[in-house]
């Protein structure tokens, strides 16, 4: 059986919960682990059968409760590597540095390095080993994931790296990943399949791209953003750069958006629809809702594209397939 459960969405939190055969993941972990758990527990999901947690990207609604989570139940994180990095950069700011700085240091220990050797072989390659220093401590640093110390805040049972566009599977779900426009490092929206169920989210996104239309083709359940209400965004109480982010093309989409997507680029073949991300100050559940049902209701007579809120505070009940 299938089943699809939002516990949480909104700039306060993001997270999902996708069973397909034995297997149960996570979609992102933007409570904390306590609300975590205790929304799942609500929604009838038990928190110990989760096998693994994907990340669509590294702002805190998605990842808040992540390395708790992850910790507590010793389950593997699916990132993209640029994700991945990001993550690590955001939980200790003080070990980032510029690309510049960073091959500074790569050239001062390659440097050391050929002090030490003094070759005879004409004229070094500097840049080369560099390069080749670097690798090999990134070579460590990845070999060294598991047993780094107990302290180290970016510590994870396991950490696993997929690409856009490269479908993966973990256990009994295949997912397909692929690029959103959003201000993040690499973030990306998924598509995941279990016993011939296709289940769709993509939240966080400036547009739809031909790219993301053509991924969301022949979906049993569409969760898609309806972030802001165009006027209530431009009249609202957010300083004009917010208000200018979340407008670009990297920002969110707007129920104007979503519903230009539903009446024309979306192919109608979802059983539910769920619209999500909805913001709490630029926004109204109605005024989202009524811009989606309005652009489905010439798809009624199909009985499908039943229409959903996802909450912020609350699970949504879970979906069965
Ligand atoms: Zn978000
Ligand atoms: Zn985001």
């Amino acid at each position: 059986m299938v089943r699809f459960t939002v516990l949480a969405s909104g700039s306060k939190g993001n997270c999902a919960v996708v069973s397909g055969g034995r297997t149960r993941i996570l979609v992102d972990a933007g409570l904390s682990c306590r609300e975590l758990f205790r929304r799942m527990r609500l929604a009838g999901e038990d928190p110990a059968t989760l096998d693994a947690i994907v990340v669509t990207h590294e702002h805190q609604d998605h990842i808040n409760g992540l390395a708790v989570t992850a910790r507590k139940l010793g389950i593997p994180v699916f990132f993209t590597e640029a994700t991945h990095r990001a993550w690590m950069r955001w939980l200790m700011p003080r070990r980032t540095m510029t690309y510049a700085e960073w091959l500074e240091q790569c050239r001062r220990q390659a440097a050391e390095r050929q002090g030490e050797t003094m070759a005879d072989e004409g004229e070094p390659d500097a840049e080369s080993e560099a390069e080749a220093v670097c690798e090999s401590q990134l070579q460590n640093l990845e070999s060294e994931a598991a047993p780094l110390p107990k302290g180290d805040p970016t510590w994870l049972p396991a950490v696993e790296y997929f690409e856009a566009g490269q479908p993966f599977a973990i256990g009994d779900i295949d997912l397909s990943p692929f690029t959103i426009p959003h201000d993040a490092a690499d973030p990306v929206g998924f598509v995941l399949a279990s016993e011939g169920i296709r289940m769709a989210l993509v939240t966080d996104l400036g547009y739809i791209t031909p790219n993301v239309k053509a991924q969301l083709h022949g979906v049993d359940l569409l969760q898609l953003e309806s972030n802001h209400d165009l006027e209530m965004l431009r009249d609202g109480p957010y300083p004009w750069p917010v208000k200018q982010r979340v407008l670009s093309r990297v920002g969110h989409l707007s129920n104007e958006a979503a519903a230009e997507f539903l009446s024309t680029g979306y192919d109608g073949q979802a059983t539910y629809v769920i619209l999500a991300h909805l913001s709490e100050n630029n926004n109204l559940p109605e005024l989202a809702q009524v811009a989606a049902e309005r652009a489905l209701a010439p798809r009624a007579s199909l009985l499908q594209n039943r229409l959903l809120l996802a909450r912020q505070h609350e699970p949504l009940d879970p979906i069965f397939f």
